[in-house]
């Protein structure tokens, strides 16, 4: 492919984000109570599910191109997939609720799982993941284990739409070494919250709604991405990669 068609696709995959996203906004802006949760797809919702499964198709076009071209990466790239692929689109289609989602975006990533309108399995498989798969998996092979091969957010973005864009590692680092503790400690506090006050889900999750979506997905997909790289998020914000960092550090005590 010529530069110049690269640049072209590139912009258009952007634009695609961009214009996603915005839709999402609007969504939100409409959907702020948690009480209801995420509503079954329906014609109101239709451009931004169409313009999502069309991103979800060109990540699939990415994870084939990837898995042929570059054969060390193979593993991951199925792992991420099938994480990936299967709590964004399986479970939601068939499922009608995009709450299921919460399995592999548990606490400290999002608070989905605490929406009254989340299905009782759902809220506790995502807390066996949070709470028992994440820390067993990290004890054992350290933060790449979820954040290199199960993460379907930073990690599987960073392997399809991040691949197209150059790593700059240096760019806004100084934001790196602050706010992925405080945004973990906020979350922190906002499972305490909800625990000793249960009511408090619904100022705390439209509150946590908002800044996921301006932090992990506007930012993240339309400004971070481009600009700074695939682990932008991962570096910068992320709660979970935080929480990650810590169950690294306890694991290294335990073992030495
Ligand atoms: S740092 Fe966060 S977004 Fe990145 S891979 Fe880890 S959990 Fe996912």
């Amino acid at each position: 492919m010529g530069d110049n068609y690269r640049k072209f696709f590139k912009f258009l995959l952007w634009f695609l984000f961009f214009i996603t996203f915005t839709a999402e906004f609007v969504k939100i802006v409409f959907e702020l109570s948690p009480e209801s949760g995420h509503k079954p797809l329906g014609m109101a919702n239709a451009f931004f599910w169409s313009s999502l499964f069309l991103i979800e198709i060109i990540m699939g076009g990415f994870i084939v191109t990837f898995f042929i071209k570059y054969p060390s990466r193979r593993l991951r790239l199925l792992c991420l997939s099938a994480c990936h692929f299967s709590v964004i689109l399986l479970l939601p289609v068939l499922l009608d609720d995009w709450s299921w989602t919460s399995l592999l975006y548990p606490w400290p990533h999002s608070l989905q799982a605490f929406d009254p309108g989340t299905p009782q399995t759902a809220f506790i498989l995502s807390l066996i993941v949070g709470f028992v798969i994440v820390p067993v998996i990290t004890f054992k092979w350290g933060a790449k284990g979820f954040c290199g091969y199960m993460c379907p957010h930073g990690a599987f973005f960073s392997e399809t739409y991040g691949r197209i864009f150059p790593a700059r590692y240096n760019r806004l680092k100084w934001a790196g070494r602050f706010l992925p503790q405080t945004y973990f400690l906020l979350m922190t506090a906002a499972l305490l919250g909800i625990i000793i006050i249960p009511d408090s889900i619904y100022p705390v999750r439209t509150v946590q709604k908002l800044v996921y979506f301006f932090t992990a997905e506007l930012f993240f997909f339309v400004i971070a991405i481009p600009l700074i790289g695939g682990r932008s998020y991962c570096r910068l914000l992320c709660p979970m990669g935080y929480y990650v960092k810590l169950l690294v550090r306890a694991s290294r005590k335990i073992k030495a």
